[in-house]
């Protein structure tokens, strides 16, 4: 909490330079009561002591990482002015520097031009890509692997796209030859290509999906929302690196600045390489977009209300730590890829654990060596709330078992699915803490793994 223990004398020193923007209007205040404010806002901190503690290096579960100290600020500083950036309205200083910081992230992934924005996060963002892919692939079919985020399924019913999904390959990436035979079978539009899946961090093959597209004409709609930062990683392995550099060639691309981009939930951003699929969203509001004649963001974005103060923390964000391959931002996802790939070591070197296989971003999963995949998931779970105990913060994912059928020999398979461990490793400093999350893992798998011995005997 140093930010907000001892950031705060920034925060006042930037709002009274805000303020002078503003000197010429007449004074106006409002009062307000600190007194009435005390008590609820006490009453919400006891009520948010019911939480994980997200910030907290000990937290490996879901996918969560503090917004970062810029962002937070700005976010702030600029509830003042609380701009809309539906229109240029409601926010125009907000507005360009959403498209600044929009066009930012274009350049990451090797775009020069583009049409872009942000989105309340990767859901809206993906149903925009999806809704345009639609308008350019009519009555054709929509794919991904299985998997792809579960929203896409329900995005293309609501859409009344077809959506059919793609079998995945034992390292969780869309299975290239399916693909194949799927595309000479049907009438497919889209493919959805993941690089960094929601469950393991996996990355679809897409060099060899783009030769597919050469051959059978189809749009790539990417669904990086978890794993687009990554592209500045400098330590993915082989062919991930070649995956992430020939995303440019895709037609549109989901990134969530809220996963990893260090900004607070209601961050999502949607670019288009082709800047004239903006003539799909034409529509006219008989009461916006009067104040300029250059291009409000509502004229092509699906939602209309839009918080300004995001595109904001966006843009203070990216200015301190810019999206270059070398720079700061960069090495805060090696580090993570580094901490990942640290802890798969030890997991991967502990007779107790097995592994599927060695992580490409920075989530790692694993299970309980047992004899069968019933049991192997009930210790998972065991481990899991034992690990809370103890303070270390892991999550839990059902996989298919095809994942472990090559590591996990001797494993019955009783069941299709398996209950895995699982780690985000998103934080910079999870890499100076391995050891001590390894202690704890270490600790409550014994404690486990030992009472379950007992109540077999
Ligand atoms: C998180 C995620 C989404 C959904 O994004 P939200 O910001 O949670 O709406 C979509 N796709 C992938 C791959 C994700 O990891």
């Amino acid at each position: 909490m140093t930010l907000e223990k001892e950031g705060l004398g920034l925060l006042q020193e930037a709002l009274a330079r805000l303020e002078e923007g503003f000197d010429s209007l007449p004074k106006f205040d409002r009062s307000i009561n600190i007194d009435a404010l005390r008590p609820v806002l006490l009453e919400v901190a006891d009520r948010m002591q019911d939480n994980y503690p997200y910030p907290h290096p000990l937290y490996v579960g879901q996918m969560l990482k503090p917004p970062t100290e810029i962002a937070r600020l700005a976010y702030m500083l600029s509830l003042w002015i609380n701009p809309n950036n539906h229109a240029l309205d409601g926010g125009r200083a907000s507005s360009a520097m959403e498209k600044e910081a929009v066009a930012e992230i274009a350049k990451m992934f090797g775009w020069g031009t583009h049409l872009g924005h942000l989105t309340s996060g990767g859901t809206m963002a993906n149903l925009e890509g999806l809704w345009v892919a639609g308008n350019l692939q009519p009555n054709k079919k929509v794919v991904g692997s299985n998997q792809a985020h579960y929203a896409h399924a329900r995005i293309c019913g609501m859409l009344r796209i077809p959506f059919q999904s793609v079998p995945c390959d034992s390292r969780a990436r869309m299975d290239v030859t399916a693909l194949k035979k799927m595309l000479q079978e049907g009438d497919i539009g889209t493919v959805i290509v993941t690089l960094g899946t929601t469950a393991t961090g996996s990355v679809d093959p897409l060099p060899e999906i783009l030769k597919l597209q050469a051959e059978y004409g189809f749009r790539l709609h990417a669904d990086t929302a978890y794993g687009g930062y990554f592209i500045l990683a400098d330590n993915l392995d082989a062919e991930a690196r070649k995956a992430y550099d020939c995303l440019k060639k895709v037609d549109s691309i989901v990134v969530d600045p809220h996963k990893h981009g260090l900004q607070p939930y209601g961050c999502g951003c949607i670019i288009f390489k082709d800047p004239t699929v903006g003539k799909i969203y034409k529509h006219d509001s008989p009461f916006t977009y009067f104040s300029s004649e250059k291009l409000h963001l509502g004229e092509i974005s699906f939602e209309c209300s839009r918080p300004g103060s995001s595109a904001v923390a966006l843009w203070a964000t990216q200015r301190l730590l810019p999206l270059i391959p070398g720079g700061e931002f960069a090495g805060y996802l090696s580090k993570s890829r580094k901490a990942a790939l640290t802890f798969f070591d030890k997991l991967q070197n502990d007779s107790r654990f097995v592994v599927a296989f060695p992580p490409e971003l920075d989530i790692v999963i694993w299970v309980v060596k047992s004899q069968s995949a019933s049991e192997s998931s009930q210790l998972a779970q065991e481990i899991f709330k034992a690990a809370e105990k103890e303070n270390l913060h892991l999550a839990l994912a059902n996989l298919p078992k095809k994942l472990f059928l090559q590591t996990g020999e001797g494993i019955n398979w009783d069941q299709e699915s398996i209950t895995c461990l699982r780690s985000c490793l998103m934080k910079p400093e999870h890499l100076d803490w391995i050891d001590s999350i390894w202690q704890k893992l270490d600790l409550v798998t014994t404690q486990v793994l030992s009472m379950a011995v007992a109540r077999a005997s």
